[in-house]
């Protein structure tokens, strides 16, 4: 009966003597490694398959049979020590099954210490685990960016401000934000259409986002039509030259808005604040209104325009 049992299970059973060979090989090994019982017993395990030879499987074996220590080979390190194989194709396509391995000491009546393998298929729950962690690779990107634009969006800015201002007054390097606003673009829209005016934040974004090269640059979407950029290690004069020169290129889109006033084509006008050891700002809301104000005054300036907030 005990037979027809180990036969029956869905998991893989060996039982090794004191020298390692090979006493019980169930149907469920015979069916994934390709070797049926008859030509397993007798063998020694690690002769049979000599790739496992000076693996962490024979450690585990030795440490059972001579120091009655059970073992578990973690899935994680160790996903497929044996040659099983789920199918045909799997085979032919080398692709083996992923195994969790069990391995407990024996002690049978009277004669010296044997030792259990259990194999089971974790493929299943691997592949699972896999759509999961990928799965949520992807929910935490979308946590932080911005539907419409793929750029980052007002949470990852607010987390990423927090840091680099922090990093800026330990560093005492400068740290410069940009507020970037794009010109009448509610007339925009009430010309052009909803669906077009999506279509240019879209190409303002990829734009804007294009001019940055430091890795630690950031350009968020901050609200509608409206960016942000986060310039870590750059004064006033070096951000100021960004802002102009992304001011140029958002000129140069020449994006037709036949609404715009006097430029005929979509611009942007910028509001620049920086914070460092002479201009120190004590939290990250006085750096965004400082740049806001700034923006402000280039609406009222005349759009198009990139202001530097003043110091009071
Ligand atoms: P100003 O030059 O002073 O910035 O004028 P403005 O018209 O750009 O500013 P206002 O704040 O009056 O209008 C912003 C408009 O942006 C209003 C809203 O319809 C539009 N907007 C905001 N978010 C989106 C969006 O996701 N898609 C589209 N198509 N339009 C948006
Ligand atoms: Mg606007
Ligand atoms: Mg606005």
């Amino acid at each position: 009966m005990l037979e027809s049992v180990l036969d029956a299970m869905s998991l893989g059973a060996i039982v090794l003597d004191g020298q390692r060979r090979v006493v019980l090989w169930n149907r469920w090994m015979a069916q994934y490694s390709g070797i049926g019982a008859p030509a397993a017993h007798g063998r020694a395990l690690f002769e049979l398959l000599p790739e496992l030879a000076g693996k962490r499987l024979e450690g585990a074996v030795d440490q059972a049979l001579r120091d009655n220590f059970p073992a578990v080979l973690s899935q994680t390190l160790h996903k497929a020590p044996f040659p099983l194989f789920l199918h045909a194709g799997a085979r032919a396509a080398g692709e083996r099954m992923q195994q969790a391995i069990a391995v407990t000491p024996l002690a049978i009546g009277g004669q010296a210490r044997h030792c259990l393998i259990q194999v089971s298929d974790v493929s299943v729950a691997v592949a699972r685990e896999h759509l999961l962690r990928e799965q949520a690779l992807e929910l935490r990107s979308q946590t932080f960016s911005d539907g419409l634009t793929g750029i980052a969006n007002r949470r990852h800015f607010d987390v990423a401000i927090e840091k680099e201002m922090r990093r800026s007054k330990r560093a005492g390097t400068p740290l410069s934000l940009l507020m970037i606003d794009i010109d009448c673009f509610k007339a925009y829209n009430d010309h052009y259409g909803h669906q077009q005016g999506d279509d240019c934040l879209v190409k303002v974004a990829a734009a804007l986002a294009a001019m940055l090269q430091r890795p630690l640059d950031l350009i968020a979407r901050y609200g509608g039509e409206e960016f942000v950029v986060v310039l870590p290690e750059m004064d006033a004069a070096g951000s100021v030259t960004m802002a102009e020169a992304m001011r140029l290129c958002i000129t140069e889109l020449a994006i037709p808005h036949h609404n715009a006033g006097a430029a005929r084509h979509v611009t942007v006008s910028v509001g620049v604040a920086t914070q460092s050891p002479d201009n120190p700002v004590e939290h990250p809301a006085e750096l965004i209104g400082a740049a806001d104000r700034a923006l402000y005054t280039a609406k009222r300036d005349g759009r198009d325009r990139v202001v530097m907030h003043a110091p009071e």
